[in-house]
């Protein structure tokens, strides 16, 4: 399977905190992980690298795309954008990590504004699955827990899930849908909340999990052949047919 991680990269870059915690950036902390599972091709592209590092054959040979961003959405040039928001419609699965629900890609196949609340106070947070038998799931207990964490709470403002897999509480009393899948032509699009950029989120080993898990799930399966979409109109019937 073919993965591409992709990572604003500008934090690492300019702040001594979160340089002490991902030394090689985001995208390389799950890339490195993602590398030891069996199957697993990972490449990482970034921002400032020409086409954001996605060129349209590199986008057309992955099978799941990861998206990390924060304070640069509105570098990512619209083409772009589109590009991996076609690449969904046509089947290729999107990933999109905690500030990433701010993301171009993201707003563009959603729909919404993508907005919810937070709070910075490094407080604890409990994931709990509300679907055992989800396989994004697979491996996880009734809940885990990030020691550390950023807030998000409700509302979150994106349209009702197909798929949902965890919501998250907070210490302050707070609830958010932290996992939740929608379906976008033939491709899938998850939101997995988890990984501020000053703390190790993307070392612990349920995050990774689930970030393994989504990956399998998104990715490449038999779908049915579904052709004709947006061609010429369907023969005529006569009265008589279908009797
Ligand atoms: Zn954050």
């Amino acid at each position: 399977m073919k993965i591409t991680v992709w990572n604003e990269f500008r934090h690492e870059r300019t702040d001594e905190a979160v340089r002490a915690v991902y030394p090689h950036g985001i995208h390389r902390a799950i890339a490195d992980h993602l590398a030891s599972i069996e199957g697993f091709e990972p490449a990482t592209a970034t921002l400032d690298e020409p086409e954001h590092g996605l060129p349209q054959a590199l986008i057309d040979s992955t099978d799941v795309l990861l998206w990390w961003g924060h304070i640069a959405h509105g570098e990512v040039s619209d083409e772009v954008a589109e590009r991996v928001q076609s690449a969904v419609h046509r089947g290729m699965g999107l990933i999109a990590l905690h500030s990433a629900h701010y993301s171009k890609p993201l707003k563009r196949l959603l729909g919404t504004s993508c907005g919810l609340s937070w709070r910075e106070d490094d407080l604890h947070e409990r994931l709990w699955v509300v679907d055992p038998t989800h396989p994004i799931a697979a491996g996880v207990d009734r809940y885990f827990e990030i020691p550390k964490t950023e807030m998000y709470g409700e509302f979150f403002d994106v349209p009702c899930p197909d798929e949902l897999v965890f919501i998250s509480w907070f210490a302050g009393g707070e609830v958010f849908r932290s996992g939740m899948v929608w379906k976008r032509g033939r491709g899938r699009v998850f939101y997995f909340r988890p990984g501020h950029e000053t703390l190790p989120i993307y070392y612990q080993p349920e995050v990774l999990r689930v970030i393994v898990n989504a990956c399998r799930y998104l990715g490449p399966r038999d779908t049915a052949t579904v052709t004709g979409i947006g061609a010429a109109p369907q023969a005529k019937v006569s009265p008589e047919a279908g009797r």
